[in-house]
């Protein structure tokens, strides 16, 4: 048995897919001490700077005197508190919706809601670049699943009329990709949903507190709350806490409380950790110079890494500076790192095989300064990369459409 693991291990490192953990001691901040060494934070879903925000440490210790700390059991038994329910009704109004139903990740979210929504003899259609938590719904789920190119609504067409007209359908989506950094054109796709009877699940997990009113997301930015079934968001990036959330009709609180295995059969979270949420979303609210700063970071830095030839997609705080293949993705992090800055490589399976990528993400709370000394450090590690790919965006290009 010990002999497989090793081989295992072998294998992923001969294929450049080995993964290590690093650890950073003290606060998430725009600069982390990483490894023992401070580096600026280009690899964090902490958009907002708020993970460490006074108003949310100072939420999470009034919880702890009022509530303790763990809630013992999970909701539907006795760990159902008035933490729960107050932050349910705060984040209703956050979006606009009847009712929010809090699950203990998004991970965990999006695998209760599609196994809730669809069974054997339905489909889920999902763009091709959905993240792995709702691939693993859509597996959970028994259902057909009918992978659409991304962003691609004639091919998400097309697998609408070609699907059993009997079977229940939904479609699933991000709203900003989370690899890729761009925004699924949702009128468009909440228009065939409608033209086909099917259902549309949008994962706001990326655009949670950085887009839209108030930091609602990218389907209150649209003005499609009320033609979009299930919108679900996470507590734990830009809203600097833990969790996920499912925001809806009462009615389809009602079923996931019934239903959604991930949310009945788990511990629910700690007080600590859904105050620390409310004060979030408080100040997402109340202060939406942060979303502005972030903008303001995410263009100074976009622009400057296409000035230096770069290749870089999307057009959010996620930045995919393109490379290819893994070995030169895996080499240009790690000179980088060495300058002092922490930007994540990608590789397969996390994305398609040949867009290895770095994940380049900004946050309100870089200064001008910083930014500026990130480019400097991109312009001296792009040099002498190996591998034939690299700054090849005709060969980029054709490697994603595989
Ligand atoms: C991070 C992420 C999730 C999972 O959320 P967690 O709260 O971290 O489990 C789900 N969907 C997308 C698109 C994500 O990026």
């Amino acid at each position: 048995m010990a002999d497989f693991i090793e081989q295992r291990l072998d294998e992923i490192r001969s294929r450049n897919l080995y993964r290590e953990l690093k650890v950073v001691d003290g606060e998430q901040d725009a600069t982390v001490v990483l490894n023992g060494r401070e580096v600026l934070n280009l690899s964090s879903n902490n958009y907002l700077g708020l993970a460490n925000h006074p108003a949310l440490k100072e939420a999470a210790r009034q919880a702890l005197d009022r509530y303790g700390c763990g809630s013992g059991a999970s909701r539907l038994i006795s760990g159902n508190m008035t933490a729960h329910e107050e932050l349910e009704q705060r984040l209703a109004r956050f979006k606009g919706t009847e009712a929010a139903l809090v699950f203990n990740s998004g991970y965990q979210a999006n695998v209760g809601i599609i196994a809730t929504l669809v069974e054997k003899d339905d489909v889920v259609l999902s763009d091709q670049l959905n993240h792995a938590s709702i691939i693993d719904g859509c597996r959970l789920s028994r259902a057909a699943v009918s992978v659409y190119r991304h962003c691609d609504m004639d091919h998400l067409e097309s697998l609408l009329e070609a699907a059993p007209a009997e079977a229940r359908k939904l479609i699933a989506t991000e709203s900003v990709f989370s690899m890729d950094g761009d925004i699924a054109p949702l009128r468009e796709l909440v228009e065939l949903a409608e033209r086909h009877g099917a259902m549309v699940m949008v994962d706001e997990a990326h655009g949670t507190g950085v887009r839209g009113p108030n930091g609602a997301g990218v389907v209150a930015e649209m003005g499609l709350g009320d033609r979009v079934l299930v919108q679900m968001g996470t507590l734990g990036k830009a809203l600097g806490a833990f969790g996920a959330y499912v925001a809806g009709s009462a009615r389809l609180k009602e079923l996931l409380i019934n239903r959604a295995r991930s949310f009945i059969f788990t511990t629910s979270l700690p007080p600590v950790v859904l105050a620390m949420a409310g004060a979030a979303v408080d100040l997402v609210e109340k202060e939406p110079e942060r979303q502005c700063a972030l903008r303001h970071n995410t263009e100074r830095l976009r622009n400057g890494l296409g000035r230096l030839g770069y290749t870089v997609g999307g057009s959010t705080q996620i930045i995919p500076v393109m490379v290819g293949e893994e070995q030169p993705c895996m080499e240009l992090a790690a000179r980088l790192l060495d300058a002092g800055f922490y930007v994540q490589g990608i590789r397969p399976p996390t994305v398609p095989p040949g867009t290895s990528r770095l994940r380049v993400t900004t946050m309100a709370t870089h200064t001008n300064e910083q930014l500026d000394r990130a480019l400097d450090a991109f312009a001296r590690a792009g040099e002498n990369l190996p591998g034939p790919e690299y700054n090849e965006p005709s060969a980029t290009a054709a490697a994603r459409q595989r």
